[in-house]
């Protein structure tokens, strides 16, 4: 196996494994998860939520998303605010590809690769990514589920 070949073994489960992490998620409408990865350590988790203290649930009456929820992506991150490990040179997996408001947090973390799995119906978030120069990568597991 080369490097490479490597890369994108763990690529792929790690991205299943933000694929079972989103299942924590309260949320109807969408279930997203991620995790940042380091040196082959996930230094952080998240999927998409309302805030600590607030109830869980994600939808108003309407099935429209309250606008205090969290996405995944933002979830992580914050997460490694209250922590003493820090996202710089890391690699996010996300279910979903990211907005561009998680987008510009990606970028203000120092994150340097995304590995996704489904596309938004937005580009921007990605396109956003691609200017800062970071890696975008679109993997999907279920077209390697012998991997
Ligand atoms: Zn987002």
């Amino acid at each position: 196996m080369t490097n490479k070949d490597k890369q994108y073994a763990l690529d792929l489960r790690y991205l299943r494994m933000a694929r079972i992490w989103a299942e924590n998620s309260y949320c109807k409408r969408r279930q997203v998860g991620a995790l940042v990865v380091k040196g082959n350590t996930i230094i952080s988790d998240g999927y998409n939520g309302t805030p600590s203290g607030f109830k869980n649930i994600c939808e108003d009456d309407n099935n429209i998303t309250h606008p205090y929820v969290l996405h995944a992506e933002a979830n992580a991150i914050t997460k490694l605010a209250r922590s003493s490990n820090n996202s710089d040179g890391a690699t996010l997996y996300v279910t979903d590809s990211p907005c561009i408001e998680c987008a510009k947090l990606i970028i203000q973390a120092g994150i340097k690769r995304v590995v996704y799995s489904r596309n938004y119906r937005l580009e921007d978030g990605l396109n956003l990514l691609r200017k800062a120069e970071i890696e975008v990568i679109y993997l999907n597991p279920d077209d390697n589920e012998s991997e």
